[in-house]
Parts: C-alpha cells; sequence; structure tokens
C-alpha cells in the first residue's frame, strides 16, 4: 500500500440485523471483495439466529451493540435502563459466541449517539459509532439510488451506514456488489472506525 493509498481508508457498517436472508448474502459479498465491516446487532435477532453472528466474527468483521429491541427512544430513559438494556444486548452476543465477545462499539438507534447516552457508553468502554454516509437503503430508493448516494459521497474516513436486518433488504444487497466494486476501483481501503 503506497503512502496515498492509506489515506483512503472508509468503513462499512450494516445496521439491525442479524437476519436470516439477508445477513448471509452481504457476508458473502464482503468476503469475495476482501472486505469488513461493522455489524450493529439488534440483542433480540442475536438470540433467534445465534450462528449468524457466530460467523460474522469468524469472518473478521466486528460487532456493534444496537440495544436489544431497536429502542428509538434510547437516550430518554434512565441510565440504569441504558445500562441494562446494553448488558443485556451484550450478554446475547457473547452467549452467541460461546465466550466473551469483542463489541467496542454502541450506536443509538434511529440517531447519532445523543449526549446522554456518552456517560453510559463511557462507563462500560463502549465507543459511540455514528455515520457520514446515510443512502436511507431503509426507505426503499431502489438500488441504483443507493449506489449513487454512496459512491457519490465517498471521502477518506468515510463511515457507511447501510442496513441487513429490520425489514426488506433486498435493494441493499442489489447495490452492495456495486458500492464493493466502486470502492475497490476508488483505491479504498477498509478499517474499523478511528483506525488509520
Ligand atoms: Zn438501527
Amino acid at each position: 500500500v503506497t503512502e496515498t493509498g492509506d489515506r483512503y481508508t472508509l468503513t462499512l457498517t450494516f445496521d439491525d440485523g442479524p437476519n436470516p436472508t439477508y445477513t448471509p448474502q452481504v457476508l458473502a459479498l464482503l468476503h469475495k471483495h476482501d472486505a469488513t465491516a461493522v455489524f450493529c446487532v439488534v440483542g433480540q435477532s442475536v438470540h433467534d439466529y445465534p450462528q449468524l453472528v457466530q460467523r460474522t466474527v469468524a469472518a473478521g468483521h466486528t460487532l456493534c451493540n444496537h440495544t436489544y429491541a431497536h429502542d428509538g427512544q434510547f437516550s430518554k430513559r434512565t441510565k440504569q435502563d441504558m445500562v441494562r438494556d446494553i448488558s443485556r444486548t451484550k450478554e446475547e452476543i457473547d452467549s452467541a459466541v460461546g465466550g466473551r465477545a469483542t463489541v467496542p462499539y454502541f450506536r443509538q438507534p434511529n440517531t447519532y449517539v445523543q449526549p446522554s447516552v456518552m456517560p453510559v457508553l463511557e462507563s462500560l468502554d463502549l465507543r459511540p459509532l455514528d455515520w457520514t454516509i446515510d443512502p436511507r437503503d431503509w426507505s426503499r430508493p431502489g438500488a441504483d439510488a443507493i449506489v449513487q448516494s454512496v459512491l457519490g459521497q465517498l471521502r477518506p474516513g468515510a463511515v457507511v451506514l447501510l442496513h441487513d436486518g429490520g425489514g426488506d433488504r433486498s435493494q441493499t444487497v442489489a447495490a452492495l456488489e456495486q458500492i464493493l466494486d466502486g470502492i475497490d476501483a476508488a483505491g479504498y481501503r477498509y478499517v474499523m472506525p478511528g483506525e488509520k
């Protein structure tokens, strides 16, 4: 890798899984492109599909805690309830991988991490994970629109928000191959957030 190439780094993130239909397809496409990503998993789906979490970790991807039931009002909860929710989700992940899982990140559902959540993350040694590119793939704007939105906004240090769960993600899967081709062609390398 050249010095110039080193500056071209980005992070792919996938939210709201694991999902038995879409997560395996996303994993296969990432593998084909030698790409790693962060998967922001929901505790109750981890409970339902633990093998998919195992596969995700075994493939070299990183996990992110996305609450137990995708709580859209998370930052309005008491600190105690936030800790309980995050811990319950972590326990579900640990149980899925059969040991103490490495889960460095937390992503708040539907929004950037809000100020009231930050002290809780600090107390649990979690890093907030926001994003810089949101193609709103969940709104199903068409695979082409998802591709154009992501590739049109690529910047060094970008964090791309996509979804492998929470609904019909066939457009996201259809877009992903072209997105990965475009990222490869632009000379980007995949890193975890904050890594150089
Ligand atoms: Zn989400």
